[in-house]
């Protein structure tokens, strides 16, 4: 135990499970083929395990991460769908992984050797997904090495150090579906599984679209889609109206009245227009409030908007509630769906001049994560 964790007086980030289960069971629904959730970086900031529960639960049978931390996490968890890592640095526990039954991505000839050293060093082949980049020269294999990792791989399979079990790409542009770097990475893709098959590969799971791909480009589907960020309410494309699971609310500390023109927080960015009152709430950009907001964002007090005043500090942040009887112990809300009039993961991303990605891995460690089924109203 590191503190007291139901909450009390302190910001709390609650996560509506049935939201994201109705996420579920829409992606399940739109995929031409199997699910899987991807869950890296704590699920989107929301929480990992309890994610891959309710995925699990409405419709996904695979379960993604980036990092083999991650996936052993879920191991550890109990959770016994099939898992696949893909990004992980060549001297990673790979023989961990592979008596975990973790799948690996493997992107080049560095990677299949360790993986390949890893396995013969337990016993047992390691299930990989070889990695094609379809054009953001970023974490799979370039075109001009394709051909011999595919051999290789064939090579390793027949000395029993690997199965190939998948193929997978991913896409630079899906957020915008009339990009037409979406029809060339398609390309990229078939042509990359088509070189896999030829080297005598027999991959079972092709996959390429994630959360955007997954909406809007059905030719990206193949045999499984990776829904991450859809899964938190969020589709980059802007195409889709999904269901926000995130509310994060904290308690007003204190409440000042100052006079017009008095100055609030460091460097002074921001002095009182009018006689006015300030409300103290204890969330700043540590625990995931980004500073780049200052001075333009809004928080949720008694039914009202209320504009963050001066800087958003480690710590905490100052809104300006003007004539509202606020008083301390106040509820305020920094965001949720916008429901009731409060500010969104969206309103937050836009204030800041980044993606809604960025505000829910944001949130930080000392925020307590609330798990809320909204039918029985159980804490968990
Ligand atoms: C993060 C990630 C995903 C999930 O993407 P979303 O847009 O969040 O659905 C899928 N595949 C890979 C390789 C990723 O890194």
């Amino acid at each position: 135990m590191t503190g007291p964790v139901d909450g009390r007086g302190r910001p709390v980030l609650t996560i509506d499970l049935d939201a994201v289960a109705s996420n579920a069971r829409l992606f399940a629904a739109r995929a031409s083929g199997a699910l899987m959730a991807v869950v890296k970086a704590e699920g989107f900031g929301l929480a990992a395990v309890a994610v891959a529960e309710i995925a699990l639960a409405n419709g996904a049978t695979w379960l993604g991460v980036a990092t083999l931390d991650e996936a052993l996490a879920l191991r550890r968890s109990g959770l016994t769908a099939p898992v696949l890592s893909w990004l992980n640095a060549v001297d990673s526990a790979f023989e961990e992984a592979i008596l975990h039954g973790i799948d690996l991505a493997v992107p080049g000839r560095e990677h299949l050797l360790a993986v390949g050293a890893a396995s013969a060093a337990v016993g047992r082949p390691a299930r990989i997904h070889l990695q094609a980049d379809c054009g953001m020269a970023r974490d799979g294999s370039p075109k001009h090495g394709w051909t011999t990792l595919c051999a290789l791989a064939r090579r390793a399979e027949s000395q029993g150090l690997v199965r190939v079990v998948g193929i997978m790409g991913h896409l630079g542009c899906a957020a915008d579906p009339a990009d037409a770097c979406n029809a060339q990475g398609r390309r990229t893709f078939a042509d990359a599984v088509r070189v896999a098959v030829l080297r005598g590969l027999r991959p079972a799971h092709r996959h390429l679209a994630a959360t955007a791909a997954t909406l809007n480009d059905p030719l990206s589907h193949h045999t499984m889609c990776r829904v991450g960020v859809g899964l938190a309410g969020i589709d980059p494309s802007g195409s889709t109206s999904l269901a926000s699971p995130v509310t994060l609310r904290a308690p007003v500390v204190s409440v000042r009245d100052v006079l017009s023109g008095t100055p609030v927080g460091y460097s002074h960015s921001w002095r009182a227009p009018s006689k006015t009152r300030l409300a103290l709430v204890p969330v700043g950009y540590a625990d995931g409030l980004p500073r780049s907001a200052s001075n333009r964002a809004q928080m949720f007090v008694r039914g009202r908007r209320c504009s963050v005043a001066g800087l958003i500090s480690m710590d905490q942040s100052v809104i300006d509630v003007g004539s509202l009887d606020v008083v301390p112990g106040d509820e305020v809300t920094i965001f949720g769906p916008g429901s009731s009039g409060e500010p969104t993961v969206l309103d937050w991303a836009r204030w800041a001049g980044t993606i809604e990605h960025e505000i829910v891995t944001g949130i930080g460690s000392r925020v307590v994560r609330r798990v809320r089924r909204s039918d029985d109203g159980s804490l968990g």
